[in-house]
């Protein structure tokens, strides 16, 4: 019963920054957040990044995605490229509470939270969750609001190949079947409004084939928030 006590007690001494290496400082220090994760205009239902003043991009407006709306916290690049990848592929789960601060950060993140009746992360296949002990989303979810946070709802049956080379029709072909809601838990998804949580969005099609099987089960809004979004994708 030690241990969590331990990590609080140590997750509250002063640190350095992961990014610029200032010392004390959190996990990431204000000065890095400030100048390398502000908030910029977004497609209100991708998430890319476009000019100010535009709300949607050209490929939402030509064929509207299944997402009621997307938010993205940062850019995927440097540095936060380089966190994701230790929170990833690390072992180091403990960057959830950073990441999910810079998401909350974002003067968007609190509206969104407040119209949401639960938080969904986007499920691992069992397999991926075994190799890696943890699923990524999942932290994520839990950090943004333990209380409305469902992870077993909505699963991953298989794992698919990389698909950002696919149009956008190949690429939900290629997803169909993948996701499913629980059919014992589905009903607790009516008339319920939905977010989604991711930590990297590129191509979207996975949020995508996500909020059609929500929506088929009942949920009456999906929406999509990812920590980082990718900016050369196609749709
Ligand atoms: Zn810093
Ligand atoms: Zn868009």
């Amino acid at each position: 019963m030690l241990a969590p006590l331990i990590a609080r007690l140590l997750s509250r001494l002063p640190s350095q920054c992961a990014v610029c290496r200032a010392w004390p400082s959190q996990t990431l220090c204000e000065d890095c957040v400030l100048q390398l994760a502000a908030p910029r205009p977004r497609c209100q239902t991708c998430a890319i990044a476009l000019p100010a003043g535009t709300r949607r991009c050209g490929a939402c407006l030509l064929d509207p995605p299944a997402l009621d709306s997307c938010f993205a916290a940062v850019s995927y690049g440097f540095p936060w490229s380089r966190c994701l990848h230790e929170f990833k592929f690390g072992q180091q789960p403990g960057w959830a509470r950073p990441l999910a601060g810079l998401m909350q950060q974002d003067p968007a993140w609190e509206a969104l939270s407040e119209r949401v009746d639960l938080l969904l992360p986007m499920p691992l296949s069992a397999q991926r969750l075994c190799e890696r002990g943890y699923n990524q989303a999942a932290e994520l979810a839990r950090q943004l609001s333990p209380e409305r946070c469902h992870g077993t709802l909505l699963l991953r049956l298989r794992d698919t190949p990389a698909q950002s080379t696919l149009p956008r029709s190949g690429r939900l072909r290629n997803l169909r079947g993948a996701l499913a809601v629980d059919p014992l838990q589905a009903p607790s998804l009516r008339h319920r409004r939905v977010l989604l949580i991711d930590d990297v969005m590129t191509t979207g099609a996975s949020l995508e084939a996500a909020a059609l099987a929500l929506r088929a089960a009942g949920a009456r809004e999906v929406h999509g928030a990812v920590l980082a979004r990718t900016e050369n994708a196609v749709g």
